[in-house]
């Protein structure tokens, strides 16, 4: 059976709420259709208006933006001493791939966690920034974790999509890439893009690539890259494989950053699902037992599930993956799990990012508690238990390899999808 990205609920709520707005609109912008200064309020997501907020930004509930982010890395580095800001690269249309690094920075073990790679899973955002808050906050009360240990976040590695997925083409700056991002739905004109209003918003805000229209998780350069079946073949919203491994910057600026880094593990946050990717294939022993202790203490404290995907291979032709977690497993050989954070669709509405914070709040401490050689497994799980899903293998969109195959090919329709909603790694 194929699957369809195109889910019913998350479409309709998009073409309930632009309904209401098509009357309002100007003719203002280089978009099709004119919603675009509406775009918050279509896609069904809150904005905040009072700047002269008393707290952090991504301790709300508002839609986490570009912007707040920056807001908020300036104030984390003012409020706490040992906050390394910076920034790992630039983006097509211009942003700072920024960067928040903490603990101590001479230590040997380091961990590397990562968010929003994809546009529309902005949810991992605010997550990673409450994550890099809370253990300061702990190292401030005490806890010695950060004494040997540093923690580098990327918590918003596609700035340009993030802003595609929430304001759509408004959200771009520089005029050539509002043009690009044009074309680019241009080309998909026979998905009814451009004679419906309701497909061309959708199709914003469901913007998981680049600028240039390029699943940066499916980007990285892995010796099947070239033979990756994406599916599109062109820049799109979603899947494009891009011209060549490692075309974007995005792919690039991660790709030198763990060049540089030596990294002990990594940690990448995708949306939706509740479900922590782990395994691989082609990687060594070691890697593959070290993944294999990360996502079971990741289980532990998240309730997630660990996935196999055994499942969705049945439904594929086997493919090469090209994502972060390929090459960091097969490439790199450095160990890293890929947890899938809320639920529903993407993007994950920010009634569900305290769940998501209550769920993840246990794991960077504890992996730090592991990597101290201080973390003990619950007695149920000292055994053998918790390895059920070691019998999987490993595919994802997320995770990489095969997911791409089980994901269909049809256009945006006003009458939904066929996916499960929930049930597909994004
Ligand atoms: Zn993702």
């Amino acid at each position: 059976m194929k699957l369809s990205i195109f889910r019913t609920r998350g479409f309709r709520r998009v073409t309930a709420l632009a309904a209401a707005v098509c009357v309002a609109a100007s003719a203002a912008g280089i978009g099709f259709f004119p919603e675009q200064t509406a775009f918050a309020a279509v896609i069904g997501h809150s904005t905040r208006t009072n700047t002269a907020s008393a707290s952090y930004q991504f301790l709300g509930t508002e839609m986490y933006t570009y912007k707040a982010l920056q807001s908020d890395i300036t104030r984390l580095a003012s409020d706490y001493s040992g906050v390394t800001t910076g920034s790992i690269g630039t983006t097509a249309d211009g942003r700072t791939i920024y960067s928040v690094t903490i603990g101590n920075q001479s230590a040997s073990k380091k961990i590397l966690v990562v968010g929003a790679m994809h546009g529309r899973e902005y949810i991992t955002t605010p997550l990673i920034m409450r994550e890099a808050k809370d253990l300061l906050d702990r190292k401030a009360a005490g806890d010695a974790g950060l004494d040997s240990v540093s923690v580098e976040f990327i918590p918003m590695l596609n700035p340009d999509g993030v802003c595609i997925s929430q304001s759509g083409i408004d959200g771009l700056q520089n005029s050539s890439v509002k043009q690009k991002v044009t074309d680019i739905i241009s080309s998909w004109a026979d998905w009814g893009l451009l004679t419906d209003q309701n497909k061309y918003t959708w199709y914003l805000n469901k913007w998981k690539n680049n600028a240039n229209g390029v699943d940066i998780n499916r980007n990285f350069d892995m010796p099947g890259w070239s033979s990756l079946n994406d599916l599109r073949d062109k820049p799109a919203s979603d899947l494009y494989k891009g011209p060549s491994a490692e075309s974007e910057a995005e792919t690039k600026a991660l790709v030198n950053l763990v060049n540089q880094g030596n990294f002990t593990e990594v940690v990448n946050y995708h949306a939706q699902g509740q479900c922590i990717y782990w395994k691989n294939t082609g990687l060594s022993n070691e890697v593959l037992s070290r993944d294999q202790i990360l996502g079971k203490i990741a289980r532990i404290d998240t309730g997630y599930q660990l996935v196999g995907g055994d499942t969705a291979a049945q439904d594929t032709t086997e493919q090469d993956g090209c994502s972060f977690k390929d090459w960091l497993d097969v490439k790199k050989g450095i160990p890293n799990i890929t947890l899938e954070v809320g639920l529903g669709t993407s993007p994950v509405p920010e009634t569900q990012i305290e769940e998501i914070w209550q769920q993840n709040q246990k794991l960077l401490p504890d992996l730090i508690s592991e990597l101290c050689g201080t973390y003990v497994f619950p007695a149920e799980e000292s055994s053998a238990g918790g390895d059920s899903a070691a019998s999987g293998s490993g595919a994802s969109d997320a995770a990489g390899t095969s997911a791409g195959a089980v994901i269909g090919t049809g256009a945006p329709s006003s009458t939904g999808g066929t996916a499960a909603v929930g049930s597909v790694p994004e």
